[in-house]
């Protein structure tokens, strides 16, 4: 069966059945699993929707192409609009980026210059292990990087990083990853709010949602709140590449106050934004139901790895993303080499967080190979 009528048989698009049933059919294929190949490897180390985009999406796309010689002035600013609109702001709140990258270079390289301009020092505050593009995009400017160790329980030390913030001489840019990658875990909004909504010529905070979408557990707020209220020290990225799976086409954009939507777009490329990626984008917002699918297959997928993980009896962190972060008995690198000779690529390893590998969530399907796989290691004694 494939992928797409494992699904649909489950009922997923209709949403009818309950997910634990879906779970025990996913299970009950264990049977005619054909494993992975040379040909058909198993890419489970990106974080991509291993699903496909919307089909609305590539409907789009097509119809968009014959005009696509044009600039893609319209289609860009139709989706701003719509992104404006989806969080109830104006599209001056909304800056869009060649994928969410763009706009936290363009964030740095802002803030970097304010910073240049004022005659002060800068520092990146990021917690590490987090998603390392705001520090690959500090180092060439010359900003200082200050690195704050996860807890032992992996969560954010947010009182060393507000410490680190405050004992700064100059400009601190502090970098927050909710729900962070690699780990996947949420930081609680009530954890957070009162640091955020701090008022602060010092202090400024990128928060990247790139994985907003999949989070369920109601102690995660958006911190897009924070700018409806109108703080003005702080952005919130997201994207397009997770849930709505168009990592290829490269949107993503940034939600903050006008004024610092305005900084931001002066740091951006010119015409960032690719027109397939702009309807797809547009078409990807409306299809709600291809989200409640996404979603529903990633539960799927993350309760088959959590059952063999369980089972197996390897630690892993609570997952409220399309990955989930699992410890792995002995050198990470060694097991990552293994998956990838049997055709599974896996992440990698994350120091300071050693012994620990990051697997993104791909189809239910792929993910019962990887359980076959990974239980055969097992077997082993690999893991
Ligand atoms: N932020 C996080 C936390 C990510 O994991 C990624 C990609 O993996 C990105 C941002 C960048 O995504 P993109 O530039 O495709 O929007």
């Amino acid at each position: 069966m494939d992928r797409r009528s494992f699904l649909k048989s489950s009922s997923l698009v209709a949403g009818g059945l309950a997910l634990n049933s879906l779970f025990n059919h996913a299970v009950a294929q264990n049977s005619n699993i054909v494993l992975p190949s040379e040909k058909h490897p198993l890419l489970l180390n990106f974080n991509e929707n291993s699903l496909g985009m919307s089909e609305k999406a590539k409907e789009a796309i097509i119809k968009a192409l014959p005009n696509a010689f044009r600039y893609p002035d319209d289609a860009r600013a139709e989706l701003q609009k719509n992104i404006g609109e989806l969080y109830s702001l104006s599209d001056k709140n909304i800056s869009i980026g060649n994928g969410s990258s763009e706009t936290i270079q363009a964030t740095v390289a802002m803030l970097a210059n304010k910073a240049k301009k004022r005659g002060i020092n800068i520092q990146l505050v990021t917690p590490d292990p987090t998603f390392n593009y705001a520090e690959l995009y500090s180092l060439p400017l010359g900003v200082t990087i200050t690195k704050i160790p996860l807890k032992t329980d992996l969560s954010f030390d947010l009182a060393k990083m507000e410490q680190a913030a405050n004992d700064f001489d100059g400009l601190s840019m502090v970098y927050i990853c909710n729900p962070n990658n690699p780990t996947a875990m949420i930081t609680p909004y009530s954890q957070l709010d009162k640091w955020l909504s701090k008022d602060s010529d010092n202090t400024f905070f990128i928060v990247d949602e790139a994985y907003a979408e999949f989070v369920e557990d109601p102690n995660f707020t958006s911190a897009i709140e924070l700018v409806k209220k109108g703080q003005n020290n702080l952005i919130v990225t997201r994207t397009f590449s997770k849930i709505f799976a168009l990592a290829g086409l490269r949107v993503g954009y940034g939600v903050a106050t006008p004024e610092i939507i305005a900084a931001v777009d002066t740091f951006l490329s010119i015409d960032n934004t690719n027109t397939a990626g702009a309807v797809a984008a547009i078409a990807s917002l409306k299809d709600k139901s291809f989200i409640q699918y996404s979603l529903k297959s990633n539960d799927i997928s993350r309760k088959i790895v959590e059952k063999a993980l369980n089972e197996i009896g390897l630690e892993y962190a609570p997952s409220q993303a399309n990955f989930i972060f699992h410890k792995v008995k002995g050198d990470v690198k060694t097991y990552q080499q293994r998956m990838a000779d049997a055709h599974v690529m896996v992440g990698r390893e994350f120091p300071p967080a050693v012994g620990w590998n990051r697997l993104t969530l791909g189809t239910p399907e792929e993910m019962q190979q990887f359980v076959v796989i990974l239980k055969q290691f097992h077997e082993k004694g690999w893991v």
